[in-house]
């Protein structure tokens, strides 16, 4: 079984992907995290402005692997394990920054696909529905007003990283680039069912989404 989850930013669907997948019993498939931990590397090898050219030759220059280790994924380019360092705001937006690439996403694309098809999972991201895995058994959108998600994220980092008014635009522009890109844009489709997470403790909004699988 193939469960995927879309949605924006700061939705709340990683949470909900880890409900559900913990009451089937299979692993959530975190794709974000290979976003970001291109970032991570993009970073620490200060390739600063992105070129078509540079990113075919640092699509090339790079493996991925994704390992589960007592249930949590583990992202690693190059052998290098960037879990501990994906979360932090300067990676969120180059990570969407970066992410548009096709050639990026084609090398992407493939890895999520096989690991779909060995393993039942539940697997998130924004592209996940409309082009990773359009036969899914089950898709959800997940979402909230902008104004809402930004005041999760900020209570996230506690206000360390950035002001509420610096997250709110950092998660507006990524909307919009996440919503405008010409590549896999993130969208509803039309066999998708929406989630609302506003006002809703996680638990409530895992259980709605559990209710439909059960149907
Ligand atoms: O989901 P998360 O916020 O960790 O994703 C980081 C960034 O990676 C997103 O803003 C998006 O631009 C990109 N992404 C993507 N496709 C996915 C997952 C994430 O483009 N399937």
């Amino acid at each position: 079984m193939n469960i995927a989850i879309d949605g924006h930013a700061a939705s709340g669907k990683s949470v909900i992907a880890v409900g559900i997948a913990a009451r089937l019993g299979v692993n959530v498939f975190d794709t974000g995290a290979l976003y970001r931990a291109v970032a991570c590397e993009w970073d620490k090898r200060a390739l600063g402005e992105h070129t078509q050219e540079k990113m075919s030759a640092f699509v090339k220059s790079i493996k991925f692997d994704v390992k589960f280790i007592d249930g949590v994924q583990h992202t690693y380019i190059n052998g290098f394990d960037y879990t501990p360092f994906l979360r932090q705001e300067k990676i969120s937006v180059l990570s969407s920054i970066l992410a548009p690439y096709p050639q990026l996403r084609a090398k992407l694309r493939k890895m999520q696909r096989k690991f779909a098809r060995e393993n039942d999972c539940v697997m998130e991201g924004r592209d996940i529905g409309s082009e990773i895995l359009p036969k899914a058994d089950y898709k959800f959108f997940i979402t909230a007003p902008v104004e809402v998600r930004a005041r999760r994220r900020f209570e996230q980092q506690k206000g360390k990283e950035a002001s509420f008014e610096q997250v709110l635009k950092d998660l507006k522009e990524r909307d919009y680039a996440d919503e405008n890109r010409v590549v896999s844009p993130l969208k509803i489709v039309k066999d998708s069912i929406i989630i609302n997470t506003a006002g809703k403790t996680p638990q409530e909004s895992i259980d709605e989404c559990v209710s439909y699988i059960k149907k």
